[in-house]
């Protein structure tokens, strides 16, 4: 009889003892993966599990090469001592560490045409503790470009017309400084904490769908490897293409839409909703639910999109509700300020780029120090 409750009351401590052993190994290993991240700038949001990162910046900040080999789907990253090579095929690291190669097994995710690669698992191959992540990013918002020279008769005073001149000095400042302009995709996932984006990281977009913006911005942004956002009227593109006249206001053709996809990226700005009552109340609000659902709708399946820019920034608690019910994920106010993880996902802000802004000035709104 005692006999059997010793073995009972043994069999309680082991279990007991192994409880408690689960518990402090998750508890370190948590530790653990917290000291890999110490040194980086996050919002408070942001889960640091598995966050994953672009290989390239990671290199690119540690002063490697990247030497891509097509042929065998490799990426060689070399910094004169050191080549790491990643295999994209086989999902693996090769290090060699003192003559001794060592594999490292990792999850790879193209995201907006870059390779994405878990922190914890480049951590374990290079020294990613003294690399900056964004803590914010500013977005910044653009409608009509012209030449100065064009800018004459009703153009001048408006607000919505950047000189082309003043656009490229913009964008100049930017490549100097070494910023990435990421995608909506990117900034999706960085605030909803699942990517993190380089420190210098911008999204550049246009409001309104204007040609001058595949006339102008296209061919400068590709030289400089720069992408972009035009949020789109989307009943307003015409199918065929048609002379520039700076003069007008023409709208991006479909052919150009598909000709600019390789720096242009095109969301919503409805289908045909960009209009304001005698009130100056915008068609989102003031059009009746039913009818607003269908204009969503339509732009979004034409488009292929789940990001939306609100048109002259107006919307209420309904319009939140009809994104919601059609799965938009991203909407953009005319609010001023930075976005970062954290922020409501259908009233991110946005930065007004003003025809009178000085290089100053620019610098100083983006946070060049
Ligand atoms: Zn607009």
């Amino acid at each position: 009889m005692n006999e059997k409750r010793y073995r009972i009351l043994f069999k309680r401590i082991v279990l007991l003892l192994l409880v408690v052993l689960v518990f402090l190994f998750n508890t370190i290993a948590y530790t653990n993966s917290d000291k890999i991240l110490g040194n980086i700038a996050m919002g408070d949001n942001v889960t640091t599990k598995n966050v994953l990162v672009s290989v390239k910046y990671i290199f690119n900040e540690l002063g490697y090469r990247m030497i891509p080999d097509y042929k065998r789907n490799l990426l060689v990253f070399s910094n004169g001592d050191n080549k790491i090579i990643l295999d994209i095929e086989n999902k693996k690291f090769l290090v060699n560490d003192d003559g001794v190669n060592i594999e490292v097994h990792t999850d790879i995710q193209t995201i907006s045409r870059k390779y994405y690669i878990p922190l914890n698992i480049l951590s374990k191959v290079v020294n990613t503790n003294k690399i900056n992540f964004a803590e914010d990013v500013p977005v910044l918002m653009y409608h009509h470009l012209l030449e100065k020279k064009d800018i004459k008769g009703k153009f001048v005073n408006d607000s919505a017309v950047i000189a082309v001149e003043s656009f490229n000095q913009q964008m100049k400042i930017l490549h100097e400084q070494g910023y990435t302009t990421i995608t909506l995709d990117e900034l999706e996932k960085y605030l909803k904490g699942e990517i993190l984006l380089p420190e210098k990281s911008i999204l550049i977009t246009f409001d309104d769908g204007y040609k001058s913006n595949y006339v102008y911005a296209y061919p400068l942004l590709k030289q400089y490897g720069f992408r972009a956002t035009v949020f789109i009227i989307t009943r307003y593109i015409p199918y065929h293409m048609t002379e520039f006249n700076p003069e007008k206001l023409q709208i991006i053709s479909w052919q150009e839409i598909q000709r600019s996809r390789d720096v242009f990226e095109f969301a919503s700005h409805t289908h045909d909703l960009h209009r304001l009552n005698d009130k100056n109340i915008s068609y989102v609000i003031c059009k009746d639910k039913e009818e607003v659902f269908r204009d969503l709708k339509f732009s979004m399946e034409i488009l292929d999109t789940k990001y939306l820019a609100y048109p002259y920034g107006q919307y209420n608690e309904e319009t939140l509700n009809i994104l919601r019910k059609l799965g938009y994920t991203l909407a953009f106010t005319i609010k001023p300020g930075k976005v970062k993880p954290g922020d409501d996902l259908l009233q991110l802000k946005r930065i007004r780029i003003n025809p009178n802004i000085n290089i100053w000035r620019f610098k100083k709104i983006i946070g060049v120090k």
